[in-house]
Parts: structure tokens; C-alpha cells; sequence
């Protein structure tokens, strides 16, 4: 890349919540394969984000190399309204077989905030269906992420989520705090109390309770006791309640369960799903319904239309990319994989709480996070990461790591290592 493309870059392309004045540097890529990310002037990093939840499996895999190339030979896209096609078909079957029994149908949406949408529309034509139109708002728990679309962003965190930036563009939902018993932690059924008393007060306009299984993510990287969970589903059954789980992050293993879900033993009846899906290959997401869902929605007004229908739906090439990557999952060799990238998180992390920078240090499947006492100088955290071999993208007082499946254990070493060099630092 030449100085005058990232003047280029610098003046002209927004880049993820950035300012377009003095953002922060960008790092030019040329090429990324296995867990290493290799900078166009030859640097490289070994990767601690997968670049953002995704590239579960490595970057450059032969395997899903292998089905995208194939699939372009048969088709890049067709429209999926009157169409239909096999790897979109293998996708939506495989994915059921996955998920709880319950779960009956499947709607291909093309990113995870999208996703979102889609799953909130099918809570609302629910309640239409069913003749309590009423029952169109959403409760959520506070600290929560669900992407940047409208909706999703009225059920993020109201503080995090910058509500005040949209006020009056949003719709103004209800929550519950942040569930405060982690999920090594002793269960305290009383920590349930405050969703109860919002869901008993609320459930006549409420259409569903969405939020993220076990581990919130981007909304501040905390995790909660299965038991919440399921409190959560028993209090959306006994009021009446549809229970959106939002895997886009947690789902295919990265928590050590195919699905977060799996900790409590729960089903929703909409799941999202996202990220992962194509090994992080493409944007692809999708929502499973019940099959009650499913069946209330088509017996509703507009002749059970269900209302959405974008053009890339379905995109053969995301689908072929998503089974190949459902291959190397059903080959079994994650969860090992995920259980030891736990382990050692834990081991190399643990220690850094005792240090006066640190508020906190947490685990959870193959994600560990350390909490520093004050926000993070992102642009001068990524230059000493870069230097060190690393790639890792603090974001406010948090510097966390979820590296790829596939890391080694030494990978491992320098990505740990470099977060207690910051910390030692800070
Ligand atoms: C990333 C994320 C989303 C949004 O997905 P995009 O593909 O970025 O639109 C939604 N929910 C959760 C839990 C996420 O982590």
C-alpha cells in the first residue's frame, strides 16, 4: 500500500465508530492465513480477535477455500424470492440438527444486527397473529449489544449504546439491570427479582425478552450464572413472553457448548445467529423460530406473510462457506480446542488481578478479559500490540482475547503475555 492510500483511507472511508477527524491509525493488511494476520509491510500479528468473533476456524482455510471456489462455479447469487438452492437448503437443515428440537424454522438474513430486526418482527407479527397488537414492545437486560440497526440498538445498553445521540428515532423499551451473579459464583435467586417485577408489570405490552445467552458481549464483556437464564425463559413462559436468544457471538462454541443456550438447558423461541455462521468468511446471519412461531405467523393478517425479504438472502456463496465451515465443527475437534484455550486463558490471566491496574480479570469458554481500572489509549495499546507480534483491539477499560479454535498454545503465549505487558504498564 503506498503513503497516499492511507492518506486516501484517512480522508475519505469511515472506518467502525470512528471519527472522520484525527481517527485512529489503521493498520494496512495484506494477507492473513491460519491464526496470523500479516501486515503489508510484512509484519506479523498473531490474531486474539477473530476478527470479532468469527474467524473461528483461521483465516485462508483450505477447507472452506475449497467451497467458495466450487460454489462460484455453480453460482455467486441468485434472488432467493421463487428460488431455491442446495447449499441453502444443507445450511437451514444442518443448523436445526444443531439447535434445540424446538426450533422448526429458519429465515437466512444478512448480518447479525439485521438478524435482530428480523427476530423483533417475528415477536410483533406474533402478538398481531395472535390479536394482542399491544404486545409489540421489548424488555432486555442493561449492558446487553445487539447491533446497530434501529431496533436492535433500542434493546442495546441504554449508556453504552448512546440512546441520548437517537432519542426520538428510537423506540423506548424496558430494562432490567445487569445480572450480577457470575457464572462461577454461588446462585442468588433474589438477583432475579428485578426481571420478574418488570416482565409482571409490563407483560401486556411486552412481545419478547431478548437477550445474550450467558455471555454479553460488545455491551461490556460480562458473563452470568446459567440460573439466570433459565429464570429468564420460566418467567417469559409464565407470562406469556416470546424469549429471543441472541448467539450471534456466542454461538458455534466459542462458550464451550455448540450454543450458550446449552448452559441452562434452555430454549428460546427465536434464536439469532450470526458471526461464526461462515467461519468468518461472509456476512451471512440466521434466525430460527419455534414452530409455534412459525405456525402463529402464517395463520396471521397479510395472509401470514412474514414481512422481510432481502435481496442477498440466502447468498449461495455465504451458504456454501457456512457448511463448509459446519464440516470442520461436526468434526468435533472445537470443543478440545475451546476447553484449552480456556484453560490457559485462565492460567495467564488469573494472576493479573492482583495488580492495582486491574478492576478485574474473567474467563468463560475460549473468551478472557481483563478489566482495567481506567479506559485503555486504544491508538497507543495497538502500537505496542503491533510491535509485540500482536493484533488485539481494546475497547474502553477492556482488553479481551478470543482467538481462534485452531490457536497454538505458544500463539497463545505471546497474545497473553502482550495484555500482561499492558497491565504491568497501565
Ligand atoms: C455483533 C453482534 C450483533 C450484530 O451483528 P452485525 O453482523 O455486526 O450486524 C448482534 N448481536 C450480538 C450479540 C453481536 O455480538
Amino acid at each position: 500500500m503506498q503513503i497516499t492510500d492511507l492518506d486516501f483511507d484517512r480522508t475519505h472511508i469511515w472506518h467502525p465508530y470512528t471519527s472522520l477527524k484525527e481517527p485512529l491509525p489503521v493498520y494496512p493488511v495484506a494477507s492473513a492465513r491460519g491464526c496470523e494476520i500479516v501486515l503489508a509491510d510484512g509484519r506479523r500479528l498473531v490474531d486474539g480477535m477473530s476478527s470479532w468473533w468469527a474467524a473461528i476456524h483461521g483465516y485462508n482455510h483450505p477447507h472452506l477455500n475449497a467451497a467458495i471456489h466450487a460454489q462460484t462455479e455453480q453460482m455467486s447469487h441468485v434472488m432467493f424470492g421463487g428460488l431455491t438452492h442446495q447449499p441453502a437448503v444443507d445450511l437451514c437443515r444442518r443448523l436445526l440438527k444443531h439447535a434445540p428440537a424446538s426450533l422448526q424454522h429458519v429465515f437466512l438474513a444478512d448480518s447479525g444486527s439485521v438478524a435482530v430486526e428480523v427476530a423483533i418482527k417475528m415477536a410483533v407479527q406474533y402478538w398481531a397473529a395472535r390479536e394482542q397488537p399491544q404486545k409489540n414492545r421489548m424488555a432486555t437486560i442493561r449492558g446487553g449489544y445487539h447491533g446497530d440497526t434501529f431496533a436492535a440498538m433500542s434493546v442495546c445498553d441504554p449508556v453504552n449504546g448512546m440512546h441520548t445521540l437517537f432519542r426520538g428515532s428510537l423506540r423506548e423499551q424496558l430494562f432490567a439491570p445487569i445480572p450480577t451473579v457470575s457464572p462461577e459464583q454461588t446462585w442468588q435467586p433474589e438477583t432475579l427479582q428485578p426481571l420478574r417485577e418488570l416482565i409482571e408489570q409490563h407483560h401486556h405490552e411486552l412481545a419478547a425478552l431478548i437477550l445474550e445467552p450467558i455471555v454479553q458481549g460488545a455491551g461490556g464483556m460480562r458473563f452470568y450464572h446459567p440460573e439466570y437464564l433459565r429464570g429468564a425463559k420460566e418467567l417469559c413462559e409464565a407470562f406469556d413472553v416470546l424469549l429471543i436468544a441472541d448467539e450471534i457471538a456466542t454461538g458455534f462454541g466459542r462458550t464451550g457448548r455448540w450454543f450458550a443456550c446449552e448452559h441452562a438447558d434452555i430454549a428460546p423461541d427465536i434464536m439469532c445467529l450470526g458471526k461464526a455462521l461462515t467461519g468468518g468468511y461472509m456476512t451471512q446471519a440466521a434466525v430460527l423460530a419455534s414452530a409455534d412461531v412459525g405456525a402463529t405467523i402464517s395463520d396471521g393478517p397479510a395472509g401470514g406473510t412474514f414481512m422481510h425479504g432481502p435481496t442477498f438472502m440466502g447468498n449461495p456463496l455465504a451458504c456454501a462457506v457456512a457448511n463448509a465451515s459446519l464440516d470442520l465443527l461436526e468434526q468435533n475437534q472445537w470443543s478440545t480446542q475451546v476447553t484449552a484455550i480456556a484453560a490457559q486463558l485462565e492460567q495467564e490471566l488469573r494472576s493479573l488481578a492482583s495488580l492495582p491496574s486491574v478492576a478485574d480479570v474473567r474467563c468463560f469458554g475460549a473468551i478472557g478479559v481483563v478489566e482495567m481500572r481506567k479506559p485503555v489509549d486504544v491508538a497507543v495499546a495497538q502500537q505496542a500490540f503491533v510491535k509485540a507480534g500482536v493484533w488485539i483491539r481494546p475497547f474502553g477499560k477492556l482488553v479481551y482475547l478470543m482467538p481462534p479454535y485452531i490457536i497454538r498454545p505458544e500463539q497463545l503465549k505471546k497474545l497473553t503475555q502482550a495484555v500482561a505487558d499492558l497491565a504491568h504498564k497501565a
